[in-house]
């Protein structure tokens, strides 16, 4: 099963559309351009993608002293949350605390920071610190700035538009299916579908985005 070739996605704060490379440039003159009135801060860039799934990005920005627990929050909510599962973020082996500060824990990492979400069916992320800057973002302690836009998933039968993901078939080859190829699909009494949605974690759990 495999998505129509794109790389490109937009940001969260001007609905500027651009590629996952030149989205950082983008980003870093538009994040200043919506800085909130107040006292500048340091902040920290980050990017988040899945691992071996590269068209899934995300670009976010911390406060530096946001916690870890902030990151998570936001991964959850932008990529991940089904039901509750218990996530962590590890350099190596050691597994970093929730209440560390962001900018701590990726100023310490020589490279990656690893970032799985549910220990069984797990969705694992990798995060890297990709810039700093001083700004005021008002009282969140994270946002996003860009994400990539939907991938286009094409029906495994027919090639249209897919709307649906077989969770039985998703390690197995063709899992996508339109509306009705859904209804022929060999699984459709055990009524497990579970929507297309913008995630690396699509057809996982019980995740609908
Ligand atoms: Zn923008
Ligand atoms: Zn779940
Ligand atoms: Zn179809
Ligand atoms: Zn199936």
């Amino acid at each position: 099963m495999s998505a129509k070739l794109t790389n490109s996605g937009f940001c969260a704060l001007c609905g500027q559309r651009a590629t996952k490379t030149k989205m950082m440039a983008h980003v870093e003159a538009c994040a200043a351009a919506h800085d909130e009135i107040g006292q500048p801060q340091p902040l920290v860039v980050l990017r988040f993608g899945p691992v071996g799934a590269p068209r899934y990005w995300l670009i976010i920005e911390a406060k530096a002293d946001a916690q870890l627990g902030h990151v998570d929050a936001l991964l959850r909510q932008l990529w991940l949350e089904c039901c509750g599962h218990m996530s962590a973020f590890r350099v190596g082996r050691r597994e970093l605390a929730m209440t560390t500060a962001t900018a701590i824990a990726f100023a310490r990492a020589a490279s990656k920071i690893e970032y799985e979400y549910d220990f069984g069916s797990t969705t694992a992320l990798t995060g890297e610190l990709i810039g700093k800057r001083h700004g005021s973002i008002g009282r969140a302690s994270v946002r996003l700035l860009a994400r990539n836009e939907p991938l286009v998933w094409p029906c495994g039968e027919c090639g249209a538009l897919a709307t649906l993901v077989c969770p039985f078939c998703i390690d197995y080859g063709d899992a996508v299916f339109c509306d009705a190829h859904a209804a022929t699909h060999e699984h459709a009494a055990e009524e497990v579908y579970l929507p297309v949605v913008n995630s690396p974690r699509m057809g996982v759990c019980g995740y609908t985005g």
